[in-house]
């Protein structure tokens, strides 16, 4: 509907000069609608478009101050002129008083005037009406919002608070309004737990009108501590003064705990709660810092547990997890709350010891640790035992910074592990110069194969009754361009470090079946080549095919291939060990025990162990003649081989007595200097052509 003025008059003259005034020379005139009796104005206003009523004070149905009254209660809100005569004039202020915007006298109508008048009311309603809504929206705004809100005067004396404002700081608005600010909002800074500025102060002091402040806890009336965001600004009156502050805080506890939680996990190790390296180092080269300003020393301790794997591959992870969370209880035990214990991954942990007068203190905290982690564990109703190997390195003889501690603790764990494990060793300069030999010729063995580096030498194993050759071992031998020729002792534990024995061994499983092949196209008798395996190349899912794959390529009889595995790579993982011999034995390869006698065989798996040969280790021989007890030692291991049908071949024989003992218990070849040392292929193929009898001078 459209909207309009409503005139309640009866008089037409009366009517006429109003419609006149206020639809002439008016820019934008107003629709003006007229009725003629009140009961049919009030009507009329019920269907509402409105916007303001000119009344007739003198109406045919309603007189006087009734007609005012009867019309107000009608339409309360909607602005009212009323028209009166001089005689009603007293009347017509009566209801100005009770709330008629003004009255205009008819016989003084003046057109300008009643268009002003008429004009300025409906404004004036629309203005009252849209402040209505900005504070209504206001006050709904403010109780809905999470965030708190105060406002004060220019006192500093709280002036509002909204729900959210008296949850945060425990003042209800009655209790609260009228007090100073300082005592309904205590905050302090959450790092240095001083109290701080004002907000007020802040504001007032600040070029801009609104300041954000972070880091503040709110002490509540009752003195708990709200982590709280805050920001402040003044609020200015009409005239552009200031009048007060308004401040808006929010709850952060939640969000700041989420951070905290969130750089604790980027600094801690996730199992054992431990600090991480990244925490580590931090702390590490503070240490650093305060211990260079006053001359202080300081130590790291590298520990490493031994044969950990062992524990997690036969209880499983979870077990190996509760392990490692007993092992970090224990060394934090052991030393001093301004000391650093971290857990560098798997089983390697680090100490930072910041209180070091001498050495000794090193010393006694390393031997502490290992006695700590001897003791036996319970973990899931199982006993456990673990020891730990240590490296310790110092400040400021070692390094200048927390890498170089760390690595060269490390690399003194390193010579603790190979020197017998259990132990402790300091850093020392040679320790440092063999790992980086190591690493050169680790770099130098990976370029190796490929530059034709690696050779084979064969050495022959020999009947020791007919003295024919029955076979021969394949060695390997690394002609370095530099170095001249490096013993397997000093790379094979190199490539098995680094894993580089599986293509080497590769290689050598190739070469072998390759050069028995070609023995064997010569016209030379076929020969038996013995290979070594190695723990990581018997382990690899596809050892098997990748024997089969040679034998085929090569077209090497399964027979004349024997593989030889030391007692510890099959002891490793018995159970396993026990399926792959089997299905190595299917193709028709020899199986054979290298080194036999030094590891630990169990003699109930040596027998399930489908194997063709003991290699008795070349130690025992050694010592045959010098020691009886070595004699009985070998005549056991003989009749040990002879009883589960096995060949035994005795490694490292060198004098004739050694060959006439062997001989006498009946073992059954033998492989040493004493029959020939390894040769070059072109020379054993010269022996498998006219035997060795001659050779062999002795
Ligand atoms: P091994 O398997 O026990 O090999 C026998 C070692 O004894 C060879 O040393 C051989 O030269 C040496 N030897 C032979 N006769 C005598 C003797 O009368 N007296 C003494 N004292 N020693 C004798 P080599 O060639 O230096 O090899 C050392 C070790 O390196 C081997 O011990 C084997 O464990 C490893 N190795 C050699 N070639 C390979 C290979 O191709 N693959 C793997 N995985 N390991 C290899
Ligand atoms: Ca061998
Ligand atoms: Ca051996």
């Amino acid at each position: 509907m459209k909207s309009c003025v409503l005139l309640i008059a009866c008089d037409p003259a009366d009517t006429r000069l109003v419609v006149k005034a206020l639809t002439r020379a008016c820019e934008e005139s107003l629709d003006i609608e007229g009725v003629t009796t009140l009961s049919s104005g009030v009507e009329r206003i019920n269907k509402g478009g409105v916007l303001a009523v000119i009344l007739d004070l003198e109406m045919p149905d309603h007189h006087g101050i009734g007609t005012y009254e009867k019309f107000f209660s009608a339409a309360p809100d909607i602005p009212m002129l009323l028209l009166s005569g001089t005689e009603t004039e007293s009347i017509a202020r009566q209801a100005l008083d009770r709330g008629a915007q003004d009255y205009i006298l008819k016989n003084h109508l003046d057109e300008f005037r009643l268009r002003r008048v008429v004009r300025g009311m409906i404004e004036r309603k629309a203005a009252e009406d849209a402040a209505f809504r900005q504070q209504q929206l206001a006050e709904l705004t403010l109780s809905c919002t999470g965030d708190a809100v105060l406002t004060t005067d220019t006192f500093g004396r709280v002036t509002e608070l909204n729900r959210a404002a008296e949850t945060l700081t425990g003042w209800t608005s009655e209790e609260a309004i009228g007090c100073k600010l300082g005592d309904v909002f205590q905050i302090i800074d959450s790092v240095t737990r001083q109290p701080v500025q004002d907000p007020l102060i802040a504001v007032v002091n600040a070029e801009s009108s609104a300041l954000v402040l972070a880091n503040r806890l709110l002490i509540r009336r009752d003195g708990f501590e709200v982590a709280i965001e805050d920001s402040a600004a003044h609020t200015r009156d009409r005239h552009g003064n200031v009048s007060g502050a308004v401040i808006v805080f929010h709850d952060v506890s939640a969000a700041r705990a989420k951070t905290l939680e969130l750089s604790h996990r980027a600094q801690h190790d996730f199992l054992t709660d431990l600090p991480n390296r990244v925490l580590l180092n931090d702390r590490i080269n503070q240490a650093i810092s305060f211990a260079a300003r006053y001359s202080k020393q300081l130590a790291v301790i590298f520990v490493d547990l031994d044969y950990f794997k062992k524990i997690n591959d036969a209880f499983g992870h979870a077990v190996g997890d509760k392990l490692l969370q007993s092992v970090a209880t224990r060394l934090v035990s052991c030393v001093r709350r301004s000391d650093s214990v971290s857990r560098l991954g798997g089983d390697e942990f680090a100490i930072l010891l910041s209180q070091v007068e001498r050495s000794e203190d090193a010393v006694f905290s390393a031997k502490k640790i290992l006695n700590a982690l001897a003791a036996p564990y319970s973990i899931d109703q199982k006993h456990l035992d673990i020891n730990a190997s240590i490296g310790v390195s110092t400040y400021p003889s070692d390094g200048q910074d927390a890498e170089t501690l760390i690595q060269k603790a490390d690399t003194a764990m390193y010579d603790a592990k190979k020197l017998g494990r259990n132990s402790y060793q300091f850093f020392r300069a040679d320790m440092q110069a063999r790992v980086l030999e190591r690493q050169r010729l680790e770099s130098a063995l990976r370029s190796a194969l490929g530059r034709d580096e690696l050779k084979l030498n064969y050495q022959p194993k020999i009947d020791l009754k007919t003295w024919e050759i029955t076979g021969v071992e394949a060695l390997l031998r690394w002609h370095h361009p530099d170095r001249g020729l490096i013993p397997p002792s000093q790379f094979i534990p190199i490539a098995e470090e680094s894993g580089l024995i599986v293509p080497i061994g590769q290689w050598v499983l190739l070469e072998a079946c390759r050069q028995a092949r070609a023995w064997m196209d010569a016209g030379l008798p076929p020969v038996r080549v013995a290979v070594n395996v190695s723990a990581l190349q018997f382990m690899a899912k596809d050892f098997l095919s990748c024997v089969r794959a040679v034998l085929i390529s090569t077209g090497v009889d399964p027979h004349n291939l024997e593989l030889e595995l030391t007692e510890t790579v099959l002891m490793q993982d018995a159970e396993s060990a026990v399926d792959k011999l089997h299905a190595l034995k299917a193709i028709g390869v020899q199986l054979a025990v290298d080194d036999f006698g030094i590891g630990y065989s169990s003699f109930s798996y040596l027998r399930r162990f489908p194997l063709d040969a003991l290699k008795v280790d070349r130690t025992f021989i050694k010592d045959l003649s010098a020691d009886a007890g070595a004699a009985t030692i070998v005549t056991a291991m003989i009749n040990i081989g002879k009883s589960l049908h096995h060949r035994v071949i005795a490694e490292g024989v060198e004098t004739r007595e050694q060959v006439q003992f062997l001989q006498t218990q009946g073992c059954g070849e033998g492989q040493g200097y004493f029959f020939c040392h390894p040769v070059i292929a072109e020379k054993f193929a010269q022996f498998l052509e006219s035997g060795l009898r001659e050779y062999v001078v002795h």
